[in-house]
């Protein structure tokens, strides 16, 4: 499928993000653990059943009583080291990490938003266990605000801070294996109006708003702390919300996708209004068409039948060729009843005729099908084969999901995919699912702290960039990508610390292109920890190491990460070595091809470089060798 172009302003786009960002805290934000992940699993686990919690009006989510009833069951990974009570749920949280509500505060102060009086903490109910709560804590800090854009203002609705989910690390049957050391670290929130209007502004704010953040020198980098959350909806459409995109070059394509799946849906809509279907004709009557697949040769549907399983079927009236109707690249319109049967009954899938014969499913078959169904040419019908109870459940999730087509987009939550398209994730939540967090007072913050943080701004980044290429030489382009680099802080404390001692340019040269060259050649640099980079600038400080060797250093460490810097000065052999030494050097290799230079004449010198060099790259600077080489080839000759 071609995306078409769209005119995004005249289908009435609208979008608003929501921006999630891991705050670089000493703490964690209801406890006293660091903020530190592990890559390795911990052998410490515990289990539980989590039941959906009950707001205080008496209203539960009917997704988390769904989650509930599937039986589901969670097995959570402590590591001593960064996990205590807290986040076991075994003890009541701590008083807020005021860190994190200050990091918070200057964000919002440099959003022009206006802080609360009283920082109310709240509970917000979540389903998937990734909170041994049952409920993540959250706080609005600020409220209001704007953010410059070259399509206009874009308004910051809330501020807040909140607690990080357990991440997951695997899943068997009914459980899921949560690692717990990421629940806890501090999020800030940040929410936009809906006030964007094309999928590059879309982009390009969510850029903005992450190089403000950085800008305060206190989040986390790296892949997935920082995590957008899209608004998208389209006139006639519904507002939409998409979960969970973590690349920012994916934003774009994610809203245009969106944005087309809702026009078809509203195409979708008219065709069936044009077809004169009416919602009545769509019946929950679900046919049991097992004996036409008795001999089949698709795989899946004959192991179902083996164990005991049916096939039933769902005829749909006048319906061909729209189950096949695209939505998405790739993805129709029963992808999406696909996606809703998944959901609500943990089937494999299903089949529909818009797509038949294939997966084994012959031509004979789906002939057969027609017939015993009673259904008519017009007519597109859906099977599912699985358990009786889940086949029938599946359709009856399918049966919902058409009858939503008659009125165009179903207002639900989605989940992006790798590849920028969405799929159906779960109904969009009511407002019942917050209430007061009563283990936590309300916390005032003081008019001074807010005065104090205010005299302390960052700077923004124009006046950044002036710094850099006016006090610290970096070329205009240099300035421009440190500027959008992740490692923003990390150069800015390494300029600072290493002043006079390492240009500035290699700095930001080793951190921008130095790591976007291994990351091509496939080093794993998110190994490189801030200490390494300190460690391999204050070799070179002092003149332990030349410049050549870094990008070297930096691949041993990232490979073998525990290891130290002088480990891998040691291992690869590289210390520099003194301007005496090289001239030695030199002069032995002169001498002992001192046949080849003389007939080389005045071509020698690239000879002699290539064969020095092969001796002493990274030991020393290429330009000194060639400073020597040089002066000894015009004494020889
Ligand atoms: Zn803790």
């Amino acid at each position: 499928m071609d995306i078409p172009k769209l005119d995004y302003r005249k289908i009435g786009l609208k979008v608003g993000l929501e921006l999630h960002q891991q705050l670089n805290t000493k703490y964690k934000l209801f406890c006293k653990c660091p903020t530190i992940l592990h890559e390795k699993p911990s052998p410490t686990t515990f289990k539980r059943y989590l039941r959906p919690t009950m707001s205080e009006l008496g209203e539960v989510d009917v997704a988390a009583l769904f989650e509930w009833k599937k039986g589901r069951y969670y097995i959570y990974e402590v590591h001593e080291d960064n996990v205590c009570l807290v986040e076991s749920d075994e003890e009541p949280p701590h008083p807020l990490n005021m860190e994190a509500v200050e990091i918070a505060l200057t964000v919002a102060l440099m959003l022009h938003s206006r802080p609360v009086d009283e920082i109310h903490v709240m509970r917000k109910v979540v389903i998937d266990g990734s909170n041994t709560t049952g409920f993540q804590r959250t706080a609005i800090i600020a409220l209001g605000g704007y953010i410059e854009d070259e399509d206009g203002i874009v308004r910051i609705q809330t501020i807040c801070i909140e607690e990080d989910a357990a991440r997951k690390v695997g899943e068997k049957g009914k459980g899921i294996q949560y690692r717990l050391d990421r629940l806890g670290i501090p999020l800030i929130e940040i929410s936009t109006a809906p006030d964007i209007h094309t999928p590059e502004q879309a982009e390009r704010v969510a850029f903005k708003i992450g190089q403000l953040l950085r800008m305060t020198g206190k989040v986390k980098r790296g892949l997935g702390t920082i995590r957008q959350d899209l608004n998208v909806s389209i006139e006639g459409g519904e507002k939409i919300e998409i979960k969970g995109v973590q690349r920012l070059d994916l934003i774009a394509k994610v809203v245009a996708y969106e944005a087309l799946r809702q026009l078809r849906l509203l195409q979708l809509k008219n065709e069936i209004l044009k077809r004169g279907i009416r919602e009545e004709d769509i019946k929950s009557e679900f046919i049991d068409v097992s004996n036409v697949f008795k001999n089949t040769k698709s795989k899946i549907i004959s192991r179902v039948l083996k164990s005991g399983g049916v096939v039933l079927a769902l005829k749909l009236p006048k319906f061909k060729g729209l189950i096949g109707f695209e939505l998405q690249p790739n993805r129709r319109f029963g992808t999406e009843l696909a996606d809703y049967a998944r959901f609500w009954a943990d089937v494999g899938g299903l089949f529909h005729t818009d797509e038949l014969p294939a997966y084994g499913i012959s031509r004979e078959e789906v002939d057969k099908l027609y017939e015993v169904t009673g259904a008519s040419k017009e007519d597109a019908i859906i099977i599912i084969a699985d358990t009786p109870e889940r086949a029938r459940r599946g359709l009856e999730a399918v049966v919902e999901r058409v009858k939503m087509a008659f009125k165009g987009v179903p207002k639900e939550t989605r989940a992006a995919n790798p590849d920028g398209t969405t799929r159906y994730m779960r109904p969009q939540p009511g407002a019942a699912r917050m209430y007061p967090e009563t283990d936590i007072p309300p916390v005032v913050i003081p008019r001074e702290l807010i005065e104090k943080l205010k005299k302390n701004l960052p700077e923004p980044p124009n006046v950044k960039y002036e710094k850099y290429v006016k006090l610290y030489g970096l070329s205009s382009e240099l300035a421009k990508e440190i500027l959008k680099s992740y490692w923003l802080d990390l150069f800015e404390k390494l300029v600072e610390k290493f002043r006079n001692k390492v240009p500035a340019t290699l700095i930001a040269s080793t951190l921008v292109n130095t790591l976007k060259y291994l990351k091509s050649e496939g080093v794993p640099v998110e190994n490189i920890t801030d200490e390494v980079f300190e460690e391999v600038f204050k070799a070179y400080a002092e003149k332990t190491i030349a410049k050549e060797a870094i990008p070297e250093i930096l691949t041993w460490i990232a490979k073998n990460p525990d290891k130290t810097v002088r480990e891998a000065i040691k291992a690869l052999g590289i210390v520099r070595i003194s301007v005496a030494d090289v001239e030695k050097i030199v002069e032995n290799i002169m001498k002992s091809n001192i046949e080849n230079i003389k007939s080389r004449g005045k071509k020698a010198f690239k000879y002699v470089m290539g064969l020095v060099m092969r001796e002493l790259r990274g030991k020393v600077e290429g330009r000194i060798v060639a400073e020597i080489v040089e002066r000894k080839l015009r004494e020889l000759l």
